[in-house]
C-alpha cells in the first residue's frame, strides 16, 4: 500500500496543529537513522550530545529529524524544512511523541494482549494496529517495553506510529496503567524469548555460563529483582542502586569455577540504569566497581 509523501505530510501537519509532536518513520516503523554529525557513539549517547529535550540534555541543533522521539516537533517550519522534506520522502509512516502531547499509548501487539487489556485496563480510545490495538490515555508516565507479553507502554521519551484517531472516549491514566511500568519486573520474569527493546542485552543462558553452579532460573530471578530495584529509582539513586545490585549479584558467583555469564548480567544492569537516566559511562563504572567489590 503506497503512502505518498504528501499524505504523510498532511497528516503530520494536522497533528502538529493539534499540539501533537510528529516525526517521520521509515519502513518497518522505526525512526530514520541519525545523520553523520549525530551518529551514536554508544546506545545512549551520540556524537552531537543529543537534543536539548533528551534525558541528558545536549546542544544538538541538527535541522534533520535525528534522535528519534526527541526530534518530534509541532513546528510547521521544521516539519516542512528541506532536511525534513527529504526525510518525508524516505518515510513510510508518521510517528508521534505521546508524552509530548500529554498522552500515553498502551501498545497491545496481538489478540492475547488486547484480551488481557479488556479484562484489566480501563476502557479508553482505541486504534486498530496491524495485529493488535493502541489504547490511548490522557496523561503521561515513564515508557517501558514488554511490561507484559505483547504490551509496551509508550509515553515520555518514546514515539508511536500514527494510525488514525481511533474510536471511543479517551480516559485519564489510572494506577492500573501506571503500575504496569513500576511493577512489571517484579511480577514477571525477565522477558526471555519475549519481545525485547532493541537495546536490551541478550538473555542470560547456560550456553555462555558453563562454569556457573547456579540454575538458570535462580540467576534470572535474581537478575529480575535487581533490575526492578534499579528501575524503581527513576528520580535519583539509581547509580548507587546499580552498584549495590552488581555487587550483590556478582558475590553469588564467588565460588563458581566460571564462566558465569557476568558480562550478560552487566549488560542488563547497565541497560536498566541508563533507562532511568543514569549516564552510560557512570552506569558502566558502577557495575564494574560493584563486581570488583564482590570479588
Ligand atoms: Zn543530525
Ligand atoms: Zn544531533
Ligand atoms: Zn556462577
Amino acid at each position: 500500500m503506497p503512502h505518498p509523501m504528501h499524505h504523510l505530510i498532511a497528516d503530520a501537519l494536522q497533528l502538529a496543529a493539534a499540539g501533537v509532536p510528529v516525526l517521520p518513520l521509515r519502513e518497518g516503523k522505526g525512526p530514520l537513522g541519525n545523520c553523520p554529525a549525530c551518529e551514536k557513539i554508544s546506545p545512549t549517547r551520540s556524537r552531537c550530545g543529543g537534543r536539548p529535550n533528551m534525558r541528558n540534555p545536549g546542544p544538538c541543533q541538527c535541522p534533520r529529524p535525528c534522535h528519534a522521539w526527541a526530534a518530534a516537533t509541532t513546528d510547521q517550519q521544521v516539519i516542512l524544512n528541506r532536511p525534513w522534506l527529504d526525510a518525508w520522502r524516505e518515510a513510510r509512516a508518521v510517528g508521534y511523541h505521546p508524552g509530548g502531547a500529554n498522552l500515553t499509548v498502551l501498545d497491545l501487539d496481538n489478540a492475547d494482549a488486547v484480551a488481557w487489556a479488556r479484562q484489566h485496563m480501563p476502557a479508553t480510545r482505541t486504534v486498530a494496529t496491524t495485529r493488535g490495538e493502541h489504547w490511548i490515555y490522557l496523561g503521561t508516565m515513564p515508557s517501558s517495553n514488554a511490561v507484559r507479553p505483547g504490551v509496551d507502554v509508550k509515553s515520555l521519551m518514546q514515539y508511536a506510529r500514527w494510525l488514525g484517531p481511533g474510536t471511543g472516549t479517551m480516559t485519564r491514566l489510572t494506577d492500573a496503567v501506571r503500575t504496569l511500568v513500576v511493577r512489571n519486573e517484579e511480577a514477571n520474569p525477565l522477558p526471555i524469548g519475549g519481545r525485547l527493546a532493541s537495546s536490551t542485552p541478550a538473555p542470560w543462558t547456560r550456553h555462555v555460563a558453563t562454569g556457573c553452579r547456579h540454575t538458570e532460573r535462580y540467576i534470572t530471578d535474581g537478575l529480575t529483582k535487581g533490575l526492578a530495584k534499579i528501575r524503581a529509582h527513576i528520580k535519583s539513586g539509581a547509580g548507587s542502586q546499580t552498584y549495590g545490585v552488581a555487587r550483590f549479584l556478582a558475590a553469588q558467583h564467588n565460588r563458581c569455577p566460571g564462566p558465569c555469564g557476568l558480562d550478560t548480567i552487566a549488560a542488563h544492569l547497565i541497560a536498566a540504569a541508563t533507562s532511568v537516566g543514569v549516564p552510560d559511562d557512570y552506569a558502566t563504572r558502577a557495575v564494574t566497581r560493584g563486581f570488583d567489590a564482590a570479588a
